[in-house]
């Protein structure tokens, strides 16, 4: 199907973007790749009457190295999975990215855009919400930070106001007794996840000090549990400490079903994921589960 008609802007600074989206309020939207938006819009579930094209801003096209890592919004998929900085600063990110779509779809679809799509069942959002990221968003009348955590609100749902941008994302730093995975169940490869999980365990002295499990595919947003994070801490990174987080996760994780799986699939997928996650994650720090 065709898109509908839209006015195209195509602004080459941040300034001149916010400026157009300041005008233009709830009849503006931004492009980023385009791999969500054009497909929203050929589904005439959204039709904006100005897109705004942030794809000539080159200041939003880096990826900054300073405690941790900082993505502009114009860094693509593609550019985020061959960085060596992402890789040893952020490297969930890293550990996603062959799950995000098919590399044509890498090659132009931006991390920050999928950020700002907040799609429940993506793979961005809950790395975002596992890492503890923040949001650099801005607009005509200044530019505030955001948690994670307070910054995906529900299905399709954000903390952004329809006259602000996302510019970047920034990723703390990694700590190098942690570990890391991100594991998924899907249909086939590339499709979304009927669940998936974006974990991580810091085991600095033999025992787990730090744990972060988040969900996708599970709900509108990015859940993580916290009691089966805390029931990680203090014990050893043993498959025996992953199959009681696992039991925890059972308890504690309220899923959502739909046509792809129902509730209780979805609740024993992430059980089967906490244990894998787990074991992958302490593997990459050379502990053996
Ligand atoms: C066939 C197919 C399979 C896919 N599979 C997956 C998958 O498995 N996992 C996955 O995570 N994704 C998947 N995607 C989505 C893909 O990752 C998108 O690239 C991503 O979700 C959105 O990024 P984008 O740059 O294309 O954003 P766009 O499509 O340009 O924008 C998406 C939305 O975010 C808003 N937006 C974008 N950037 C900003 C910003 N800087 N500030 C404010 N708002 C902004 C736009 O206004 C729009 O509402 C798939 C897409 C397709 C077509």
């Amino acid at each position: 199907m065709k898109n509908p008609p839209f006015t195209y802007h195509r602004p080459t600074t941040v300034d001149e973007a916010l400026a157009l989206l300041a005008e233009f309020g709830d009849d503006g939207k931004v492009l980023a790749g385009g791999q969500s938006l054009l497909p929203v819009m050929a589904l005439r579930l959204g039709s904006p009457e100005h897109i705004i094209d942030i794809g000539s801003i080159d200041e939003l096209a880096t990826i900054t190295v300073g405690d941790g890592v900082t993505i502009g919004a114009m860094v693509r998929h593609a550019e985020a999975e061959k960085s060596a900085d992402i890789a040893s600063q952020a490297p969930l990110i890293a550990a996603a990215m062959p799950y995000v779509g098919h590399r044509a779809i890498r090659s132009r679809g931006t991390v920050v855009g999928s950020i700002a799509h907040a799609d429940g069942a993506a793979e961005m959002p809950a790395v975002c919400l596992a890492t503890g990221a923040t949001m650099s968003i801005a607009s005509a009348d200044g530019t505030r930070e955001v948690a994670a955590a307070d910054f995906f609100q529900g299905f399709f749902t954000t903390a952004l106001e329809a006259n602000e941008l996302l510019t970047a994302v920034h990723f703390p730093a990694w700590s190098p007794t942690a570990g890391g995975s991100v594991v998924e169940i899907a249909r086939r490869h590339g499709d979304y996840a009927m669940c998936g999980l974006a974990c991580s365990i810091d085991v600095p002295n033999g025992t787990i000090t730090e744990a972060a499990l988040s969900f996708f595919s599970v709900a509108g947003q990015p859940i993580r549990v916290a009691e089966a994070e805390q029931a990680l801490i203090g014990k050893p990174a043993t498959e025996s400490s992953f199959a009681d987080a696992a039991t925890v996760v059972a308890e504690h994780l309220d899923p959502t079903g739909d046509i792809h799986a129902t509730a209780n699939y979805r609740r024993q997928l992430a059980t089967v994921l906490t244990r894998r996650g787990l074991a992958e994650a302490a593997s990459r720090i050379g502990v053996p589960a």
